[in-house]
């Protein structure tokens, strides 16, 4: 090979003529250097048969006075050419006159960071974008990305001391070091780092951006079942498959943020396990899921103000503390809506992109211009019965097809918890008998997920939602004996609040035929404690639909919101929230969520007038032919 063909670098202009100069990297060595080539030598002494010349910081060699054309002093430089290298290694140069040529500098052939397992022990050079700087207490951390993974390179200026304060996220460097482990991890302790300028990075990131797009693709997987309501969509899975790789790829953290229920868990988890294999071979270093990945539930059916602001301060705190990108946020079953846009409207003052997989009513008009990806059956014509967590469980396996044994019982899980009504369920049932689960284990993993998922508030769970889930856990019968104590403990606590709320439910029919139930939660039930008012007025709503036989409506309010639930009535619930804040002046309303389920706010004051209007519009809703059919949980 000549030395031209691995000449990372843009030759330096010199006047016009045939003849090139290689100009060696400190790290070349006698590898790099051909006979017959011209090579720029350093004079570094000077002795009575001739002179030494330095190439690189690897090869030396003696000039010898009868090779000598000029006379020089230590530091001059002159053109060589390879004379001989002897038995024991010493290499001779032998002077060439020119009197013009061009210079062309000649880099070391890097290593892929993939290999550096290999290399430990031994020098290497990588080449690529630092994607995280962090200073320890000890050495500076990069992570440097090339297009084969990326690896924590340590350089130490002095105990807490940023080295190379020169270099910025996001540049190409060329580091020279040694591979060694640490913590059974491998990185590379940094000798050299050097930013590379111009042409010579914009090249190293056209390479690195297309190696990266093969690396991003998604694997390619069937359906987990014959669905074409689903495989309308896949296109768009997969590019969110696309972009949730590359962001990794990328050295991007994600933050999940998901509807804090049992479809919000399933579609979740199974993307969380997935990214963090996917994390894990990408990265050398073993704590970077940790760092690069958090899944936090959302209370609320909407991204709140409250929620985004603590992403935001989390996001620019982790950048300022740990030199981290800003994340690229996920939203899970949630995020689709009007009331989402303020939030993201927040994020856009920042570089953070988002990404929407949900099946709530979206309003696409207020957010396509604030979201990246926007996931929602609606958009296919379909509708919440194609859940999140059937959505999520296909696009984790698009990212870690080897979860798929997993997690063939969560699609299930997720359309049981959600009450899907789609004709796919009865073949995600058998998916998940096949597994071993019958309907009711499905069903008490939905209400051990609510039951906990409510008992942790903010925090996500880690391994206690993942062994409920059954997804990335080694023990099954763990999962079984959590799940049966917990899914009890849920159904005892329900039982309790109903029995202080039943008495209390006032009845009345409505001039459509619905029956219309209402509870006063905040005054008839257990307070702060599970089930909360959403999940309390469902059950009441589901005994008097189970009662009756009949069209039921089912108002669960307190002093400031009203919790909806309906069967065989055919309501807008978005519409008529919509409508009541146009109508009713001073009323503070707001809410939204499912057509026939969701959640009201309001103020206190106006409460009497607006479930008045509310219940006005009910009353003129039409009846659906058949009862029990669409009937979606959502629950706050
Ligand atoms: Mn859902």
């Amino acid at each position: 090979m000549s030395p031209a063909d691995d000449a990372g670098g843009s030759g330096v202009a010199v006047p016009d003529s045939g003849a090139t100069a290689y100009d060696l990297a400190d790290t070349c060595d006698l590898e790099h250097v051909e006979p017959g080539e011209r090579y720029l030598g350093t004079v570094n002494g000077i002795v009575e048969y001739g002179v030494f010349v330095d190439l690189s910081d690897e090869v030396s060699g003696l000039v010898h006075s009868s090779n000598l054309r000029g006379s020089y002093e230590v530091g001059d430089e002159l053109v060589v050419e390879l004379d001989e290298v002897r038995e024991n290694g010493d290499v001779a140069f032998a002077e060439v006159t020119v009197e013009e040529y061009t210079v062309e500098r000649v880099e070391p052939a890097s290593d892929d960071v993939a290999d550096l397992g290999d290399l430990v022990g031994e020098s290497v050079t990588l080449v690529g974008a630092v994607v995280q700087i962090k200073q320890t207490g000890g050495p500076t951390v990069f992570q440097v990305r090339d297009a084969t993974g990326i690896a924590p390179c340590t350089a130490f200026a002095e105990a807490g001391v940023r080295a190379h304060p020169d270099v910025e996220l996001d540049d190409v460097v060329r580091i020279e070091g040694r591979a060694e482990t640490r913590d059974d991890a491998v990185q590379v302790e940094v000798d050299a780092l050097t930013v590379l300028e111009g042409e010579q990075a914009e090249t190293v990131r056209e390479e690195q951006s297309a190696a990266l797009d093969d690396l991003a693709a998604p694997h390619e997987v069937d359906p987990l079942v014959e669905w074409d309501g689903l495989e309308q969509m896949w296109d768009d899975l997969e590019a969110v498959a696309t972009r949730l790789r590359r962001t990794v790829l990328e050295g991007r953290p994600i933050r999940m943020r998901h509807h804090a229920d049992g479809d919000g868990i399933c579609a979740s988890v199974p993307l969380q396990t997935a990214l963090e294999r996917f994390v894990r071979e990408t990265y050398e270093d073993p704590e970077a899921p940790r760092h690069l990945l958090k899944r936090l539930p959302s209370k609320a059916p909407y991204y709140e103000i409250e929620d985004v602001t603590r992403d935001l301060n989390f996001a620019l705190e982790d950048r300022e503390r740990h030199g981290q990108k800003l994340p690229l946020l996920l939203m899970l079953d949630n995020g689709s809506t009007e009331e989402d846009a303020p939030a993201y409207r927040n994020l856009a003052h920042y570089d953070i992109p988002v990404v929407v997989v949900d099946h709530h009513h979206p309003d696409p008009e207020a957010v396509e211009d604030l979201v990246d990806e926007h996931v929602n059956p609606y958009l296919h014509d379909e509708d919440y019965r194609i859940t999140t967590g059937m959505l999520c469980v296909e696009l984790a396996r698009m990212i870690d097809p080897d979860i798929a044994d997993e997690i063939r019982h969560v699609p299930a899980v997720a359309g049981l918890s959600d009450r899907s009504e789609a004709d796919a369920m009865a073949d995600y049932l058998e998916l998940a008998r096949a597994e071993g689960y019958d309907e009711s284990e499905l069903r008490d993993v939905g209400e051990a997920l609510d039951y906990v998922t409510f008992w942790l508030r903010y925090d996500d769970g880690g391994q206690l939602v993942t062994d409920a889930l059954n997804v990335d856990c080694d023990d099954g019968t763990r999962h079984r004996e959590l799940v049966e104590f917990l899914a009890d403990r849920a159904e005892r606590d329900v039982e309790r609040q109903l029995d202080v709320a039943m008495d209390h439910v006032e009845h009345e029919r409505l001039d459509n035929g619905a029956h219309l139930y209402r509870i006063d939660v905040e005054n008839h039930a257990h307070r702060f404690t599970y089930p909360a008012p959403g999940k309390t007025t469902g059950k009441i709503h589901d005994r008097k639909v189970a009662e009756t036989g009949e069209p039921v409506i089912t108002i669960g309010h307190g002093p400031d919101f009203a919790v909806l639930r309906s069967d065989g009535v055919r309501l807008d619930i978005p519409e008529m929230v919509e409508e009541l804040k146009a109508e009713i002046e001073g009323g503070g309303v707001g809410g939204g969520g499912h057509l026939v389920v969701g959640s009201i706010k309001f103020v206190r004051g106006m409460r009497v007038s607006v479930i008045e209007a509310l219940v006005d519009k009910m009353a003129r809703a039409e009846l659906d032919e058949e009862l029990g059919s669409s009937t979606p949980v959502l629950e706050d």
